[in-house]
């Protein structure tokens, strides 16, 4: 029983924990020395993969190798792969499937949370720039309020922001 509630436990936790790994990555890494592969997600979508999803492909194999380790070497590291599983999936929805449309799919968020959400993502893309760019987390943000806010601070820094990603972030209909 002990066991059962630990392994929930660290299940919990590295999807919880990923949303901190996943701002770290966006923020330092995506938008630092591997911009080259991230900038393909900041240009408009032209439709089927594009570069930015080796990042995704790169967790999805950590999360196998996690799972088979915790198979065939400690079973806790199983439940840490699988608590990527669950954030990739949160991630695919909110991310891919809310924000940007992928797949075909047109879920419409109409207020509370999700909007909120799908707001703070679309001021992210606001920014085109690797240097300049706010909201780097997908299921934590700022208030929209504060991250207008810092758009503003960092246009007047000499980022490129996009004024019209900024007037339209609150439209869910354009994408
Ligand atoms: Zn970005
Ligand atoms: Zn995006």
């Amino acid at each position: 029983m002990i066991d059962v509630l630990l392994y929930i436990a660290i299940f919990l936790g590295t999807v919880a924990g990923m949303e901190a790994v996943a701002w770290v990555t966006h923020k330092y890494i995506m938008h630092g020395w591997l911009w080259s592969l991230h900038k393909s997600h900041h240009s408009p979508y032209e439709g089927g993969f594009e570069l930015n999803d080796l990042f995704g492909l790169f967790f999805s194999v950590l999360s196998i190798g996690l799972m088979l380790a915790g198979l065939h070497v400690w079973m806790p590291f199983f439940f840490v792969g699988l608590g990527l599983v669950g954030y990739g999936a949160i991630y695919l929805f909110m991310h891919d499937i809310l924000v940007h449309h992928r797949f075909g799919f047109r879920v419409v968020p109409r207020g509370g949370y999700l909007q909120r959400m799908y707001q703070a993502h679309r001021l992210h893309h606001a920014v085109a720039d690797k240097d300049g760019a706010v909201s780097f987390g997908f299921l934590i943000a700022p208030s929209i309020a504060v991250l207008k806010e810092q758009l503003r601070m960092n246009r007047a820094r000499g980022a490129k922001v996009d004024e019209q990603s900024v007037e339209t972030s609150h439209d869910w209909t354009t994408s």
